[in-house]
């Protein structure tokens, strides 16, 4: 058993999660590639081509958990460079880091990163073309009220995608990934950034998190039309897509 399943509330979840943020944040994307062997990458790739950000000067997207803002520099350089980015987070010490990469890639007259939260976005209403959240919304306590928050700020015709762990349809590739999450992880977590209890914390908020079709529902029940989903790596993670019409 694990020792936050002691721990209750969404106040107590929202700083738990912080916590492990604020540790992570300097290796963070290092314990990523390690984590998923490289293929948050690919994923993101994917998230990123099926949005295929417009090359329009102007067009503006909102990255929310947008951490050290990996997600929303591939959008600017798929844009190639037009799309203005808004990547925000409730945690300023993934933000700073994100910050000073962007200034190194020169990126950062694209990017704006504010710090706030998924639930309660203090933006305006119709602001956005696009809204995407990458590996973030399962770590929110009150996942409607975020889906709700990327309906308002959304323009009508903006897009909604999210990118996050899933269920594993294949039967053979579930039993690897168990071994893989329930004993590998939290080994490289303990060896790598000397932190075992904060991946296990990981794992487990995946585990929690609704299946395909339970999360089709949220994002439709927010508003969304046209909600689709793709599978990654045989749904170790998926891609939700949803339109504000
Ligand atoms: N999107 C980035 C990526 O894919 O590399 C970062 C993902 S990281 C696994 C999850 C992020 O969610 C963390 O940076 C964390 O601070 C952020 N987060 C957790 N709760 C949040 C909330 N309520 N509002 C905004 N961000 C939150």
């Amino acid at each position: 058993s694990y020792g936050f399943e002691t721990v209750g509330g969404r106040e107590e979840k929202q700083a738990r999660v912080n916590e492990v943020f604020h540790r992570v944040a300097e290796r963070y994307d290092v314990m990523n590639d390690l984590m998923s062997g490289g293929m948050h990458r690919l994923w993101k790739d994917a998230m990123v081509q099926w949005l295929a950000p417009s090359r329009r000067p102007g067009w503006r997207f909102l990255d929310v958990a947008g951490g050290t803002g990996d997600v929303a520099m591939r959008i600017v350089d798929a844009s190639r460079g037009a799309a203005e980015g808004t990547v925000l987070d409730i945690n300023a010490s993934m933000l700073a880091v994100g910050a000073e990469r962007a200034v190194k890639r020169k990126l950062d007259g694209n990017l704006l990163f504010v710090e706030g939260n998924a639930e309660d976005l203090k933006l305006p209403d119709g602001a956005f073309d696009a809204y995407t959240i990458a590996f973030g919304i399962r770590n929110v306590p009150r996942i409607d009220l975020a889906l709700d928050e990327a309906y308002r700020v959304l323009k009508p015709g903006g897009r909604f995608l999210c990118l996050e762990f899933s269920e594993v349809e294949l039967p053979v590739l579930d039993k690897i990934y168990d071994a893989w999450s329930f004993k590998a992880i939290p080994a490289i977590g303990g060896a790598v950034a000397k932190d075992r209890e904060s991946y296990e914390y990981l794992v487990e908020s995946i585990r929690r998190f609704p299946n395909q079709a339970n999360f089709a529902g949220a994002i439709r029940r927010a508003g969304f039309e046209r909600v689709t989903h793709r599978n990654l790596t045989g749904g170790i993670a998926a891609i939700h897509s949803g339109w504000k019409i």
